[in-house]
């Protein structure tokens, strides 16, 4: 009888164990698969906030003060520019104008003596450069300047003026010229073509043109050392949308 009764708690017993023992995996099973599901979870989010910033670069790429005009990319037949003075007869697109106006004042006013020399130009006008110049090189293909966009301009420093080409690299040595290089980015110009930057850019170092692109390209662009094309290539490297 003793022996029946032992045999029966043993049994109870074990049966007890092997049901704590069942209940106790079954939870690690289910926290498991919770654990993986939330992994899924957190990774599929991760891929909609990386195709999220994707696309707003894209779409940021594709806003007019980014436009890339070089020698592989041509301007776009329906690029639509409404032109505004700048000063003595210079215009620009009318949304740079203010920018481009402010930026030669507040060189001014720091003592210097910025000039634009070339600004907007048609079509026709960049055709007759290009005819007229000796080296075809160091003019843009016609449909394939910056200076057709309305985006940019040649600025010197006025005491070059008198140059007989004070489109030259000594122009980096002007002081209106430094001002410009170490500013332009306040105003959301880039100095368009750096030195060193010939085979990315298809164009000599200007130490002249500035190219308008607004405040935050600008400065990621002038404070990386890169050009325009390096920027929009790895955008995602340099430019945060938020
Ligand atoms: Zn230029």
């Amino acid at each position: 009888m003793l022996i029946i009764i032992i045999v029966l708690i043993l049994a109870v017993f074990c049966g007890a164990i092997l049901v704590l023992h069942q209940v106790a995996t079954n939870d690690q099973i289910k926290e498991a698969k919770e654990e993986a599901e939330e992994a899924v979870r957190m990774q599929e989010e991760e891929e909609a906030r990386e195709q999220a910033k994707l696309d707003r670069i894209a779409e940021e790429k594709s806003q007019w003060y980014l436009l890339l005009v070089n020698e592989w990319n041509a301007m776009p037949d329906d690029f639509d520019i409404e032109l505004d003075e700048v000063e003595g007869g210079y215009e620009v697109d009318a949304r740079v104008k203010d920018a481009m106006k402010e930026m030669l004042s507040d060189c001014r006013d720091a003592g210097y003596s910025p000039q634009i020399i070339s600004s907007f130009r048609t079509r026709s006008t960049q055709q007759w450069l290009y005819d007229h110049t000796a080296n075809k090189s160091d003019t843009a293909i016609p449909g394939h300047s910056e200076h057709e966009c309305g985006l940019a301009a040649d600025i010197i420093d006025s005491s070059s003026a008198g140059w007989s080409d004070p489109l030259i690299d000594a122009q980096e040595d002007l002081p209106a010229q430094k001002w410009l290089m170490e500013h332009c980015q306040d105003y959301g110009f880039i100095l368009r073509y750096p030195k060193d930057k010939e085979d990315v850019t298809g164009i000599i170092y200007e130490p002249w043109h500035y190219r308008y692109v607004g405040k935050e390209h600008a400065a990621n662009i002038m404070s990386n050392g890169i050009c325009l094309e390096e920027y929009l290539r790895d955008m995602s490297n340099y430019y945060d949308p938020q």
